[in-house]
């Protein structure tokens, strides 16, 4: 795989504020989102798009993808619950939109409120909305496979409902499903065996992405394992931050940095600048001095003589 380039979404914004207690300031987010594409970052999820009673720390986001919608070159992507969350999507200007549905329904109405029922009816709806725009104003839009490893409510997820909510989700008119390792149950095993069988029912080219969690330590593998077996797209969060408020026991997603020097030192090229990343670790350090971060080679420092990939 050498020489191939791996498409990094950074979803700290999102999936990482959205854990945690403290509320960012504005400022600090522009500026978080303003370094990460400056650092090469060539996607960002910058916040969701849910009543501001429900997630307070996202409650700006509108003004979020306003501002990143400034950065040049920037793919901008948000989360949304419902129709209600993409209408808002869209008027904000969002470039791609991703809609989880839990393969747990359990999961499910306790995320969202919605049965799989209803979680589709939404995607229709969603899906009606985007084609009824001038073509080159449609966002790109992803039904997200949430708790596609297992689930803290109802234990193992059966790889064959796994599948039939990608296909219903394609149906339904998403452009391409994720799967997301939600609580971080997922092993590297199941990452290429989950990805084939998705792949089986509903094309190679509408599953390129996946999200993990590093829970249970198997972040890395279970990233290595997605490579391997063909995806291209990794979600990771600036210094670990992240995790599911309504997952009891779910933490932090894959650490961008980690996985930006894992990849630059196997010769695959992230397009990001892993010294301008470190430096943007330490404004979010400042912005949330009583959050713990990860990560361990921003603690340990790049190998002496290390070249990234990137660079050559
Ligand atoms: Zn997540």
């Amino acid at each position: 795989m050498s020489g191939r380039g791996i498409f990094i979404s950074e979803v700290g914004p999102r999936d990482g504020l959205q854990s945690i207690k403290s509320i960012m300031p504005t400022e600090a987010k522009k500026a978080w989102v303003s370094a990460a594409a400056a650092a090469g970052v060539p996607e960002i999820e910058v916040g969701s798009f849910v009543p501001a009673h429900i997630l307070p720390q996202l409650a700006d986001t509108a003004e979020i993808v306003a501002h990143a919608r400034t950065i040049p070159g920037l793919n901008v992507a948000v989360l949304v619950p419902n129709f209600k969350g993409a209408q808002a999507a869209i008027a904000a200007g969002a470039h791609k939109i991703t809609i989880p549905l839990s393969v747990s329904e359990t999961h499910s109405l306790r995320n969202v409120r919605r049965s799989h029922a209803q979680m589709l009816d939404e995607v229709r709806q969603i899906a009606e909305l985007i084609r009824s725009l001038p073509a080159g104003q449609r966002p790109h839009f992803e039904g997200g496979l949430s708790t596609a490893f297992g689930c803290t409510l109802e234990g193992v997820v059966p790889e064959q409902r796994v599948v039939e909510l990608a296909v219903a989700l394609m149906e339904a008119g998403c452009d391409e499903v994720g799967l997301s390792d939600t609580t971080g149950y997922g092993n590297p095993a199941q990452v290429r065996s989950l990805t084939k069988a998705v792949w089986s029912a509903v094309g190679r080219d509408k599953l390129t992405g996946i999200h993990l969690h590093n829970t249970r330590g198997q972040g890395l593998a279970n990233a290595l394992a997605a490579l391997d077996v063909g995806l291209t797209t990794l979600d990771a969060s600036l210094a670990g931050l992240g995790g599911c408020p309504f997952a009891p026991g779910a933490s932090g997603n894959i650490v961008t940095e980690d996985l930006v020097f894992m990849l630059e030192a196997m010769g695959l090229k992230t397009g990001i600048d892993i010294d301008a990343l470190f430096a943007t670790r330490e404004l979010l350090a400042q912005a949330l001095p009583d959050e713990p971060l990860y990560g361990l080679t921003p603690l340990s420092g790049l190998p002496k003589g290390f070249e990234p990939a990137t660079r050559k």
